[in-house]
């Protein structure tokens, strides 16, 4: 395949225009070395951030590389910034709660598939930016927002990609969850 089409192949995976059969055939091919590069490259294209966008967190959000060598999450359709990737960009989000039977209702259809009301809440992420439903989550009620991904930059940079690992603050990126860190930060702001 050459370095176009596949290119074309793994842009066509991440905006999902593609069949899972195709999928399916793509999933059993050899990895060739260069496959980081390539999806990067079918990633610049895919996205408004081009040779900024460091990964995909999901369906609409990427890691991005900023001008000052740090790394936020933003909105691959406003660009909205959510902030450092090591915090839950859910605490960022705007968030409708449905807590009821009626509200399960319009989205299960069926009483007997309905979360249990009292038990479990279903929760639905939204941009603040442009309104985009980013995640959706089914948890019992209280459960902290599940952080569905936390990336491992230095890892990217110095495995995958043979560079230095950013810098933070610091000096050194640590990998390491800071949700919680944000969250105090909220009782002293
Ligand atoms: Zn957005």
């Amino acid at each position: 395949m050459s370095e176009r089409a596949s290119r074309d192949v793994l842009r066509d995976l991440e905006t999902s225009r593609m069949s899972w059969g195709e999928v399916r055939e793509i999933l059993r091919q050899e990895k060739t070395p260069d496959r980081f590069a390539e999806y990067h490259a079918a990633l610049a294209e895919a996205t408004p951030f081009g040779d900024d966008v460091l990964l995909r967190l999901g369906e609409y959000l990427y890691v991005v590389r900023e001008a000052d060598g740090t790394h936020t999450v933003r909105c691959g359709e406003c660009s909205h910034a959510f902030g450092d990737p090591r915090v839950n960009w859910k605490l960022s989000a705007r968030v409708r709660i449905r807590r009821t039977l009626e509200e399960f209702m319009e989205i299960y259809h069926y009483e007997e598939v309905c979360p249990e009301p009292g038990i479990a809440e279903v929760r639905e992420y939204l941009c603040p930016g442009c309104f985009t439903l980013l995640s959706v989550e089914c948890v019992p009620i209280g459960y902290p927002p599940v952080f569905e991904f936390l990336p491992d930059l230095a890892s990217v940079y110095e495995d995958i990609l043979g560079q230095s690992a950013p810098a933070d603050e610091d000096g050194k990126w640590v990998f390491e969850d800071r949700t919680l860190q944000a969250v105090q930060k909220w009782g002293t702001a």
